[in-house]
């Protein structure tokens, strides 16, 4: 399809099949678990999978498989298969959960009920990354018409933001009884650049555990804040330590970030606390190793244990790793790259800082690329928005993908 055709078809599908696909979706506050510990109880991850399940359903696809992948205790991924008459696949992923509210929305803008304004569709979701599922969902008629020789596999699952454990499943699944694609494409919000990098995130919880005793008798006790304040100033200090080492110019900031979320402790101000936790990440550059920061942190926290113990045997300090999402860093050669570079026009690509099923697809040995609409700007803080504009780029960027695959 050349673009001119492209457009008009693009602008056909609009009105009647891609906002009306968003506006109900956005409806559902379907938040990561991170956001929403009883999600399981709350049911909207399944309700937007049934959601996004029937949809698909009612379209006159001849094959179609649609499938809502349910594992105990994990959330649902939704896999559908647009068939082809070879056996080699393209995967297009997404993952269906969101951001939590934030406050400050502008007025007549909230996080739960889409508004179309100037161009601009609001609402939790619109950019990180239903803009994409929505497109996707929307040519699929369009992918089967085209009779493909390629099949098309689509798969949602929902990112837990640390750890993508929702797309690990379906991770394992590929080259078993699920093909292995040539090439996946995940649609985080990228403006439509073409993305061949990002960094990694590792996630840990440091728990202090000193002795509690009155106030009026510290040196009976062991003030676990004040501990923690030390290793706080610890990671500080690494922080500046990898702000001054290598730089990588592609990812914006150049360098590995570390900092700390939270910190909780204590009961009382006339109590020596016991117990202080707080939790802290680290984003590495694919170059990076990312063992380093925790030992440099854990071999400076060995150093505070013998005042500690001088004091009670019983206390210390526990660092846990919480989860990780592997750096991604595409292959020189790789399918997934040249696809997503021929199917844009762009003539180079680009790395971004914020983590992806991406990593763990292309370790899978799965060529892999991120492209997608919206800006990640507006992804992650009040007045998420996705322009029109960008939709329509995604719109044309999947017409002509369906094009070079039939
Ligand atoms: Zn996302």
């Amino acid at each position: 399809m050349d673009s001119a055709r492209a457009d008009r078809f693009v602008s056909g599908l609009w009105d009647d099949e891609i906002v009306p696909q968003l506006v109900d979706y956005i409806r559902i506050p379907n938040k990561s678990p991170l956001f929403d510990a009883e999600w399981q109880q709350h049911g909207y991850m399944d309700r937007a999978a049934e959601l996004m399940a029937a949809w698909c359903r009612s379209q006159p696809i001849k094959g179609l498989k649609v499938e809502i992948v349910r594992a105990k205790g994990r959330t649902p991924v939704l896999f559908c298969e647009i068939p082809g008459s070879g056996t080699d696949t393209v995967l297009l992923y997404g993952h269906m959960d969101k951001q939590p509210e934030f406050t400050g929305w502008i007025d007549g803008l909230s996080p739960w009920e889409p508004v179309l304004r100037d161009g601009k569709l609001y609402g939790r979701g619109t950019c990180d990354m239903k803009g994409f599922i929505a497109c996707v969902l929307a040519l699929a008629p369009s992918f089967k018409a085209r009779r493909l020789k390629v099949p098309i596999h689509l798969a949602f699952s929902y990112d837990e933001e640390v750890g993508c454990t929702g797309v690990r499943p379906l991770i394992a699944r590929l080259g078993e009884d699920l093909p292995r694609p040539r090439a996946i494409i995940v649609g985080e919000p990228t403006m439509m650049a073409v993305i061949d990098a990002h960094k990694r995130i590792d996630a840990y919880k440091t728990l202090v555990t000193g002795r509690e005793a009155h106030s009026s008798k510290p040196h009976l006790g062991v003030n676990a804040i004040s501990v923690a304040a030390q290793l706080v100033g610890e990671l500080d200090r690494i922080a500046a330590e990898l702000a001054a080492a290598g730089q990588d110019q592609r990812f914006q900031p150049p360098v590995s970030t570390l900092q700390v979320g939270n910190i909780r402790g204590g009961t009382a101000p006339n109590i020596v606390p016991k117990s202080c936790r707080f939790q802290w990440q680290v984003r590495s550059l694919p170059s990076a190793d990312p063992a380093a920061v925790p030992k440099e942190f854990v071999a400076f926290a060995a150093t505070l244990l013998p005042r500690m113990r001088a004091v009670a045997a019983d206390t210390g300090v526990e660092t846990t790793h919480e989860g990780s999402v592997p750096a991604f860093q595409a292959k020189p050669d790789s399918a997934a790259v040249a696809l997503a570079l021929s199917l844009t026009g762009a003539n180079a690509t680009q790395a971004v800082s914020y983590g992806t099923e991406a990593g763990l697809f292309e370790q899978a040995g799965c060529p892999t690329v991120i492209c997608g609409p919206g800006d990640i700007e507006q992804a992650h803080a009040a007045d998420e928005f996705v322009s029109l504009g960008q939709l329509e780029a995604c719109m044309t960027f999947l017409a002509k993908l369906a094009e070079r695959l039939a």
